[in-house]
């Protein structure tokens, strides 16, 4: 057991706080207690992170780990939930490996653009599959996710493929899509577990672990039984799905420490009461950083639609952009690091997932109040 985990945060003196995209920040009590048990030598001469994947320690890790993550999401029964090794983007191309089924007349898949990541998501997949765009955000001003409506589905589609929360560009859908009969597939990486998610609506959910979940390396594979039959003759057996549900995430060595790590992050989640309550903490988080933003009289300027804002990677920037370096500078003197946006977009980006407690973002604020008084 976790005692006491600090939820809210605590308002320490020495604080600093990384509001770093990925890898990010794991809650303290985390942090402690892996330090305290996954390091040392046991009786046996083993540490956790030296134990054989093969052995029973570590099975029943990583089934405790599956156990709670099936409890925190609430997935389904058909649903398997897989540990796979390594990122977000080994499922670019894994999905459309295992997902198209060109004899039995799913040759196609279709993609919607929301940013940057469902591009890079898409590059991939052209390299496997023939690739129709679904939807894209028809650009006004605000920078948005695609409308819900009128997406284009070819009959031919193996699967809809969505970024859920696109960790560059700062958006979000507002809902899902109906896809209908075409199987809905999402990249949750950088919002899974920030609030709950209806698996149900899904074909298949993936997710890699270093934005919300824990260390590099692992990626959560959720996947709908019935796509488990499709034949997948090429995707070579540790990105197999059918393969690696047959074997219990086992064909090859897991990720191990990043496996024993995120065990302890879904039993933080459930000490602080579930995703409900995170997803209530973060939107509360959000809301008040973009509140800021909205309220300095446009000193800062947060460049997505109301409604379409991330409440897990915040981008904003500030109008006179001669300032950006010197924000940073300050900040990172005022013990907040990691603000600045990425480079494909520029500007500023406060990442805010689980593990930033309350206190952190207020810390942010009042920096930025005090920065926007002095400049502004
Ligand atoms: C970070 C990120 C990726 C890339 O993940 P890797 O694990 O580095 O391959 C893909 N999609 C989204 C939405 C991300 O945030």
């Amino acid at each position: 057991m976790i005692a006491n985990p600090p939820c809210r945060g605590v308002a320490q003196n020495d604080a600093a706080w990384s509001f770093a995209a990925g890898p990010s920040r794991l809650p303290d009590a985390v942090l402690a207690r892996a330090s305290e048990t996954l390091f040392r030598r046991d009786a046996h001469g083993a540490a956790a992170i030296e134990r054989p994947f093969t052995g029973d320690h570590f099975r029943e890790a990583l089934a405790d780990a599956q156990t709670r993550l099936i409890r925190l999401l609430q997935v389904p029964e058909h649903y398997r939930v897989l540990f796979l090794a390594g990122g977000a983007m080994h499922q670019f191309a894994a999905v459309p490996m295992n997902l198209l089924d060109p004899a039995a007349g799913l040759g196609r898949a279709a993609y919607a653009d929301s940013g940057y990541w469902s591009r890079r998501a898409m590059q991939e997949a052209r390299r496997h599959a023939n690739v129709t765009v679904a939807a894209r955000h028809a650009g006004s001003t605000a920078l948005a996710a695609p409308s819900l409506s009128g997406w284009h589905l070819p009959h031919d589609a193996a699967y809809c493929h969505i970024t859920a929360n696109e960790t560059v560009d700062g958006v979000a859908y507002p809902a899902l899509p109906d896809t209908g009969e075409v199987p809905l597939v999402a990249d949750a990486t950088s919002c899974i577990l920030s609030a709950p998610l209806d698996i149900a609506k899904f074909g298949l959910v993936y997710a890699s672990a270093q934005k919300n979940i824990g260390p590099a390396g692992l990626t959560i594979v959720i996947v709908r039984e019935d796509l488990l039959q499709r034949p997948a003759t090429a995707a070579p057996s540790p990105l197999h799905y059918g393969i690696q549900a047959a074997q219990g995430s086992c064909v090859n060595t897991p990720p191990t420490l990043a496996i024993l790590i995120a065990g302890l992050v879904f039993e933080w989640i459930e000490q602080c009461g579930g995703l409900t309550a995170m997803g209530e903490v973060n939107r509360r988080k959000a809301a008040s950083l973009y509140r800021t933003i909205d309220a300095s009289n446009g000193f800062y300027i947060a460049p997505v639609a109301p409604g379409h804002r991330s409440i897990t990677n915040a981008r904003f920037h500030l109008a006179n952009h001669t300032l950006t370096d010197h924000f940073l500078d300050e900040a990172e003197r005022a013990g907040l690091a990691h603000l600045r946006g990425h480079p494909h977009v520029g500007g500023l980006r406060a990442s805010l997932y689980n593990a930033m407690p309350e206190a952190g973002v207020d810390a942010l604020i009042r920096f930025m109040t005090q920065f926007a008084r002095r400049y502004g």
